[in-house]
């Protein structure tokens, strides 16, 4: 992917743990999960079985968040890139890009292109 320029470090991304989300590029196309983790300064994101790749490891290193005290070979989520995901909308199922709004209360949501329904989610309370 060209960028012909560096976008500024966002705070966070539309997308949290927690939320669905399915694949639109990249080798694993097609595949639906759940948000697990959110990498905002590089732009990425883990989704549960989504991009599985097999590291191999000797004992006591730890290496992309993976705490391994034992050698050998592990299944691991690999983080894809932020842009190769959509947000499925719960209200319509479909992959949705989406808006921001502000809702009455003063939150932020998301809104579905697709239907307008405002996506609220279960915030965890996390320091990212
Ligand atoms: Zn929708």
């Amino acid at each position: 992917m060209l960028r012909n320029k560096v976008q500024p470090k966002r705070r966070w991304l539309d997308l949290a743990p927690g939320d669905p989300v399915i694949v639109v590029a990249g080798k694993d196309k097609g595949k639906h999960g759940e948000v697990l983790r959110t990498l905002p300064d590089k732009h990425k994101i883990v989704v549960k079985g989504v991009n599985i790749l097999k590291r191999h490891t000797k004992a006591g290193q730890s290496r992309g968040g993976v705490n391994v005290a034992q050698g050998g070979v592990v299944d691991f989520e690999a983080p894809l890139d932020y842009s190769n995901v959509m947000l499925l909308c719960p209200s319509c199922s479909k992959p949705t890009r989406t808006k921001h709004t502000v809702l009455e209360s003063g939150a932020r949501a998301l809104v579905c292109r697709h239907c307008g329904e405002p996506y609220e989610r279960v915030r965890k309370t996390e320091a990212q």
